[in-house]
């Protein structure tokens, strides 16, 4: 059996953290792919070395000396070095990327250093052998992710290693350049390998205990997710969740291999799973609740509408013109609300109206600001009688006017509309009503 298992940038922070993460790769045979992040937070007002990077290069740029900054940057590795007792001189890495730095080779290269020497610094602490990302990640042309050749290369290479780290969040272009995935994506190489090996599983290890069922700076010390199917989390991400890079899923799920998120500094805890599908039911009857502010609904009303051929799609028509992404579209017989960022579209609004009134005429037109949605994810929703009577039985309860619901047609979802000034208290009360009652 296979695991991958990827390390965030504050499990790989200092020595004594690579001692915990040296533990946890020894107490496992299977654990025999790593991928780490770059060195992060060593406390909160530490700066990342990523972001170290990133600064350092901008002043090479400028053409200002950055060897103070470079320097700075170093310190960090040879501080995990020692603290670790290993034989390993970083002279020729740094020499190379200061001339690289000096020829102006380009602020994904800069960045990327940090996975780089954090993988060389690991395969060394570890034995294992080191496999440089640039080698067998890849990006096309025009800079999107080639999946199947990496998977191709990647698996090919791997076959011959029994045990490798692969440095995340870079690969190469087809030029040779380095190119890096957003940031947070070291967890999208995690996955990556992952399907290359055909991994059992992909433990993805980072300073928190899991998912939670609501986000902790809204409701006081929320319950963690045990298990989440690949679709509920999709359905929070998109909410705003973030433990987990929202790109990391596509590989394994693609391959049906299941993500653990696990904590370096609590490795007893089980953390959470994320599976393609389970018998386990969430003890809660919802898994998540999640939402966002800062939306805007455009009421469409015209007699008949719903008659007019092709009525819905002048309308959306309408925001694909000014690039406008939908959220919701909840509609009635006479009536459509089209909910959509409000940031977005106050840069357009009159050009996006004025489109609306052209393309179908409607009788009027309103706008709902100030609005944020919330979404109540469960696959053990549609299956729970009173569900939905719950959900709104409690807002009622805290006085919260409900201004819109969609239930996703899956039936693992139902979409909230409120004002942005209740957000906070309608998660709040909905917590209260599935956690804290079944407690
Ligand atoms: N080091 C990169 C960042 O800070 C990538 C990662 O940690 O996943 O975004």
């Amino acid at each position: 059996m296979k695991k991958v298992v990827k390390f965030g940038g504050s499990s790989l922070a200092s020595a004594e953290q690579f001692e915990k993460v040296g533990a946890i790769i020894r107490a496992d045979e299977n654990r025999r792919y790593v991928v780490p992040s770059a060195p992060g937070r060593r406390f909160s007002k530490d700066i990342k070395v990523t972001d170290m990077l990133y600064r350092c290069y901008a002043t090479a740029e400028a053409e200002r000396d950055f060897t103070k900054d470079l320097q700075s940057i170093r310190s960090r590795y040879d501080e995990i070095i020692q603290g670790l007792g290993l034989n390993l001189n970083l002279d020729g890495e740094f020499a190379t990327i200061e001339e690289n730095f000096r020829n102006k080779i380009g602020s994904d290269y800069a960045a990327s250093r940090g996975e780089y020497l954090n993988g060389i610094v690991m395969a060394n602490y570890l034995g294992y052998e080191f496999l440089d990302a640039a080698e067998v990640i890849f990006f096309a042309e025009d800079g999107t992710f080639d999946s199947e050749k990496t998977n191709d290369v990647l698996g090919a290479r791997l076959k011959e290693m029994k045990h490798a780290v692969i440095p995340g969040f870079y690969g190469s272009l087809p030029d040779g350049r380095v190119k890096t995935f957003s940031r947070g994506g070291s967890d999208i190489t995690g996955s990556i390998v992952a399907r290359a090996v055909h991994a059992a599983l992909y433990e993805n290890w980072t300073d928190v205990p899991g998912f939670l069922v609501s986000d902790p700076r809204i409701v006081e010390n929320p319950e963690i997710i045990s298990t989440i199917t690949y679709k509920e989390l999709r359905e929070l991400a998109y909410m705003g969740a973030s433990v987990l890079h929202e790109d990391a899923i596509f590989p394994v799920r693609k391959a049906g291999i299941p993500i653990n998120i696990r904590n370096t500094n609590a490795p007893e805890e089980p953390g959470t799973m994320i599976v393609s599908t389970t018998c386990a039911k969430s003890p809660y009857t919802v898994t998540g609740i999640a939402g966002k502010k800062g939306f805007v609904a455009v009421n469409i009303e015209k007699d008949l509408m719903n008659s007019e051929v092709g009525f819905v799609k002048r309308v959306l028509e309408a925001f694909e013109m000014y690039g406008i992404s939908i959220e919701h579209v909840p509609s009635g017989i006479d009536t459509m609300s089209v909910f959509v960022e409000q940031d977005q579209f106050e840069k357009k609004e009159q050009q996006v109206l004025s489109a609306i009134n052209r393309l179908v005429k409607p009788d009027i037109i309103t706008l709902s600001t100030d609005l944020a949605l919330i979404a109540v994810v469960g696959r053990s929703m549609k299956n729970a009688r009173g569900t939905a009577g719950r959900v709104f039985a409690s807002l009622a309860h805290a006085r919260i006017n409900v201004r819109m619901i969609d239930q996703g047609s899956d039936e693992e979802n139902i979409i909230i509309g409120v004002k942005n000034d209740d957000f906070e208290n309608a998660i709040r009360a909905i917590y209260a009503i599935f956690v804290d009652a079944q407690l």
